[in-house]
């Protein structure tokens, strides 16, 4: 009897091997972090085609090994599930990559500098674009000015960027070509900004004021536009992305798919198109199909207000450093009953909505906004983002879990504007402004990302920021707002499982589980027993997407 069993035993075990085949891939001897607090600890993970084989112990996962299987064996290593960043702005990221950068000048005559070198390699009218300039990281932090840049850049029209988008540098030539004069009035959401004494437009041009310029810029080739989506997936694989959920104009939409199509994407991309053209992308789903694993349109973006840094986030009280204002909301929610119709229509078609709002009244008015739309709709699993939910009333932190609005965060932000956000909304709102263990506290479901280009993509630097909130100067080594910190382990599922969740994907990534699609990260070290101020020097050895390597660390010699 006894053989009988043994042999039954070696039957049954073999088959299951012959039935589960051969793993492409195992990783071994490193420390698995899984993102999902219902498994054991897990000691390697195989990989077959593109999904997670199985996860377990050694000798569990070593059954799945054959000939033609590679095996990763990372001692000290930490793996994690792949990256998921709740907010790109993708291709831009990657032109960025290929343009002038004025983010590292220190002050305005090195950004005139660096904006007369890149002058010099363009024929006369061609345009300078991109930037992310940052007036708050110089001495005196005053905003620059066309004259500054005139005489470098006679002949080229240039339209640079602060680093969060919000507004723009133009030169008197750009000014020109868009007929911008003393007399051109302030569209709705935006502000041309002029000379106290003079009246005439100094150059800048905030939120929907820019579009005055923007749209006289020629759209690049489309060689381009591969060339620039090819250095952003770079971008992401070296940090350990594997997903980001992005804003995309319709136009870098194509370029994701001519990608797509040629099986060059290397990140999985969810894609939010512009509410104001929502029926565009119900229409194009009723025809084709929301996409698949790779490409998906996964509903809406839309503005409430600005930012902290243009000074057109929108407030119930006014900047402490500008008092004639209180922001701006954005030309679309204007008047608000135009936002909501739209909001509604979209809800309606089953489609998602993540809305940027950044002031306290931006934020309220939005929490309003989507409550009402839940109502007149009535309930469905809709699970409606706000985009950076930055600066909060206290009373609305537990909005957000009991109407299940998801706050999504980017929290390099964070020690990013915290160098001087109090100079500018006082040390009673600040209180509230990136409040994610107050959020996480009241049950909500916070989300991370960087806002590339607004932040660098490295996740690393997130969830330092978001654990330390050590501001970039510093000035608070302690944490600025320290009640807000939460730990490691919170940051990462923000930038994991509860990102999936984000764009409805918590079943099929987010967390290394058998049968998920195989998406990981090869860190050098272990981020969790680290002191957390050490969390950026860690870096990424290998991402994998789909069970593919997308990026090797070279070895260091
Ligand atoms: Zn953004």
């Amino acid at each position: 009897m006894r053989w009988f069993l043994a042999i039954l035993w070696f039957c049954l075990t073999n088959c299951l091997l012959f039935a589960q085949g051969q793993a492409d891939l195992i990783l071994i001897k490193a420390k698995f972090w899984t993102a999902s607090s219902g498994l054991p600890s897990v000691e390697a993970v195989a990989v077959k085609g593109n999904r997670i084989a199985a996860v377990g112990s050694d000798a569990e996962i070593l059954r799945w090994r054959g000939d033609k299987t590679m095996l990763l064996e990372l001692p000290g290593r930490l793996v994690v599930p792949g990256f998921i960043d709740n907010h790109t702005h993708f291709l831009d990221g990657g032109f960025q990559l290929r343009s002038v950068d004025l983010r590292p000048a220190r002050n305005e005559k090195e950004l005139a500098e660096r904006l007369r070198q890149r002058a010099e390699t363009l024929a006369a009218g061609q345009w300078i674009t991109g930037g992310r300039w940052d007036h708050e990281a110089w001495p005196g932090a005053k905003l620059p000015t066309r004259e500054l840049i005139d005489a470098v850049t006679p002949k080229t029209p240039v339209f640079v960027s602060r680093l969060d988008g919000h507004m723009g540098l133009a030169n008197s030539l750009a000014l020109r070509l868009a007929g911008i004069t003393r007399t051109t009035p302030d569209p709705d959401g935006g502000i041309i900004v002029r000379d106290p004494e003079t009246g005439e437009p100094t150059g800048i041009l905030k939120d929907a004021a820019q579009a005055l310029v923007s749209r006289l810029i020629p759209s690049a080739p489309r060689q381009e536009e591969d060339e620039a989506l090819r250095a952003a997936m770079n971008e992401a694989a070296r940090f350990g992305v594997t997903s980001v959920q992005d804003i995309t104009p319709w136009s870098a939409f194509e370029t994701f798919r001519r990608a797509q199509d040629r099986n060059q994407l290397t990140v999985r991309i969810t894609a939010r198109t512009p509410l104001s053209a929502w029926e565009k992308q119900a229409e194009w789903i009723r025809k084709h199909s929301a996409g698949d694993d790779w490409l998906r349109l996964g509903g809406f973006k839309a503005f409430m207000d600005g930012s902290l840094g243009s000074t057109t986030a929108y407030f119930f009280e006014p900047y402490l450093d500008d008092p004639k204002t209180s922001g701006l909301l954005a030309s679309e929610a204007i008047p608000e009953s135009k936002m909501f119709n739209r909001m509604l229509a979209a809800d309606k078609a089953s489609l998602q909505l993540s809305i940027h709002a950044i002031g306290d009244r931006a934020n309220h008015m939005l929490l309003d906004l989507f409550e009402a739309v839940a109502k007149r709709n009535g309930p469905r699993d809709r699970r409606f983002r706000i985009e950076h939910a930055q600066h909060l009333r206290r009373e609305d932190i537990s909005r957000f879990a009991r109407l299940g609005v998801i706050p999504s965060m980017q929290p390099y932000h964070c020690i990013d504007d915290g160098r001087w956000a109090e100079k500018r909304i006082g040390p009673e709102r600040i209180k509230t402004t990136y409040a994610f263990r107050s959020l996480l506290d009241e049950g909500a479901r916070l989300t991370f990302g960087s806002d590339w280009t607004v932040a660098p993509i490295n996740p690393l630097l997130g969830v330092y920021a978001a654990v330390t909130r050590r501001t970039l100067d510093d000035r608070n080594p302690l944490g600025w707002v320290p009640e807000e910190k939460i730990t490691v382990e919170e940051a990462m599922k923000s930038y994991t499982i509860d990102n999936a969740y984000a764009s409805f994907d918590e079943s099929s990534k987010g967390s290394l589980e058998t049968g998920k699609l195989a998406d990981l990260v090869v860190l050098d070290r272990d981020i969790f027993t680290i002191p957390p101020v050490r969390i950026p020097q860690a870096s990424v050895l290998y991402t994998i997407v789909g069970g593919k390597i997308v990026y090797r660390a070279t070895p260091r010699k």
